[in-house]
């Protein structure tokens, strides 16, 4: 643009040069001599500068090569810390997070995670860009009643590729020819397409590996010749949430576990800054749900709700009971049966005659809130019970405390917001940007690396704030 600008600039003065000199025909020849060479550099700079903006224009769908300094290919490292709730970055000193936040991007105040807020459905989601609906894993244990094996899907022990829809980046990566690697990711097991799971890049789970030798085999990823090294590593980790579950949220242990997690991305970030190509590399944190706190108060029992609305609710239509409350009642029951059922049960849980009743609401499926896009697979049950923060729906009323924490819950509740911070050469230093969902993320994976992603739930609007 500064030659354009500078260009027209001699052009005028060029213009004005001749009218004040015009009896002198030698100057008047040179005059326009000058012009035609100003016009030749204007269409010369025009032209470059339109060959520079379609650089530009492929660049950002491709590689920005020029601001590696040390590797010669886009690398993007993931990182999930499982129940890493927004604001748990405050619990305790993070010097790591900060160090990303400072370097980087972040979502404030969290990232959203998708409906139900649970770790398969949402790691699933952040890996494929998809709603649960769409990629399959509705829940972390379910059934499909298409599938005539009538096996449930259970998710620490199930590769099976019926069950994983869409496709996760690792695929879309190795897809372009390129490299992925995981490190326990849920689903990153299932071999789909061009994706195999490969020992030399992909780890079948076991919890029992420790956090550091996780991310000294990404290092050592990091450290492989050019043609053989990754340009996409997915690794995962189960802290702060294992313990979450049994203490809650706000119990000093969680603050332990958050120093850990922390401790992991400092093990990560130093390693990259001690080969000198922390500069290099999109390390991007993320989590896959909040927590929430919840006591046996908070309790609301299906025998007293089957009993106040009159309704049996026989044990093998429970498909999952909280935070999401599912029941599939025999596919032979017309569409109105179903729609009394949730009545009579939305009623008993309005009357009073149910502790807790009002802490309960049942819906048919098709009649969810569409912003939590769970309706359109027959894997979700076609009775939903939605239950409100904290709260917990129990078969029969236990006897003794029960006090913990979980998730699941109404996916825009503060409490189940996740995390998202990232840095690197295509994101910003020290940026904000407002709560997104995670179905976005494979979008800016798929755009640092210069592939073209598979069609997805996510948007356009996430890369164009953040990747630079
Ligand atoms: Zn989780």
């Amino acid at each position: 643009m500064k030659n354009d600008g500078g260009a027209v600039t001699d052009l005028k003065n060029e213009r004005q040069g001749r009218t004040s000199i015009k009896a002198s025909y030698t100057i008047y020849v040179g005059a326009v001599l000058f012009l035609v060479l100003a016009v030749a550099v204007v269409l010369l700079s025009v032209s470059l500068s339109s060959c520079h903006k379609s650089a530009m224009r492929v660049d950002s769908r491709s590689t920005v090569s020029h601001s590696l300094k040390i590797l010669k290919q886009p690398l993007v490292i993931l990182l999930s810390a499982d129940g890493f709730r927004w604001g748990y970055q405050w619990k305790v000193a993070t010097p790591n997070i900060d160090r990303l936040k400072r370097d980087g991007t972040e979502a404030y105040p969290g990232m959203l995670p998708v409906y139900p807020s649970i770790t398969f459905p949402n790691h699933y989601s952040i890996a494929t860009g998809l709603y649960p609906a769409w990629h399959g894993i509705i829940l972390n244990s379910f059934r499909d009643p298409t599938d005539a094996s009538r096996k449930t899907f259970f998710m620490k022990n199930d590769t099976n590729p019926k069950w994983w829809l869409g496709e996760p980046m690792w695929e879309t990566v190795v897809n372009h020819g390129l490299k992925a690697a995981t490190y326990f990711w849920p689903g990153s097991e299932v071999a789909k397409g061009k994706w195999t799971c490969p020992p030399a890049y992909c780890h079948r789970y076991n919890e029992s590996v420790p956090f550091a030798t996780r991310i000294d085999t990404v290092l050592s990823w990091v450290d492989l010749p050019e043609a053989q090294r990754p340009s996409l590593i997915a690794v995962y980790i189960e802290d702060p949430d294992a313990e979450a579950h049994t203490v809650g949220p706000d119990s000093p242990e969680i603050s332990d576990a958050v120093t850990r997690v922390d401790a992991v991305l400092g093990r990560l970030l130093d390693g990259l800054e001690r080969r000198k190509i922390l500069q290099d590399v999109n390390v991007i944190m993320v989590s896959d749900h909040g927590f929430v706190g919840t006591c046996d108060t908070k309790i609301i029992s299906l025998d007293e709700l089957s009993a106040a609305a009159n309704t049996k609710l026989p044990a093998e239509w429970i498909e999952s009971v909280t935070p999401v409350l599912a029941i599939r009642p025999p596919a032979r029951l017309a569409a109105k049966k179903l729609k009394r059922i949730v009545a009579a049960l939305n009623a008993a849980l309005a009357s009073g005659k149910v502790a807790n009743g009002k802490f309960l609401k049942v819906f048919v499926r098709e009649e969810l809130p569409a912003r939590l896009h769970y309706s359109g697979s027959d894997r979700i049950s076609p009775i939903i019970g939605m239950v409100a923060e904290g709260y917990k729906v129990v078969v029969k009323r236990p006897s003794g405390p029960d006090c913990g924490g979980a998730h699941g819950y109404d996916n825009t509740l503060a409490s189940m917001r996740a995390v998202f911070f990232a840095a690197g050469p295509r994101f910003a230093r020290g940026k904000q940007v407002e709560a997104f969902v995670n179905v976005e993320i494979y979008n800016v994976v798929t755009q640092i690396l210069g592939i073209k992603g598979v069609a997805n739930n996510g948007t356009r609007s996430l890369t164009k704030k953040i990747i630079r």
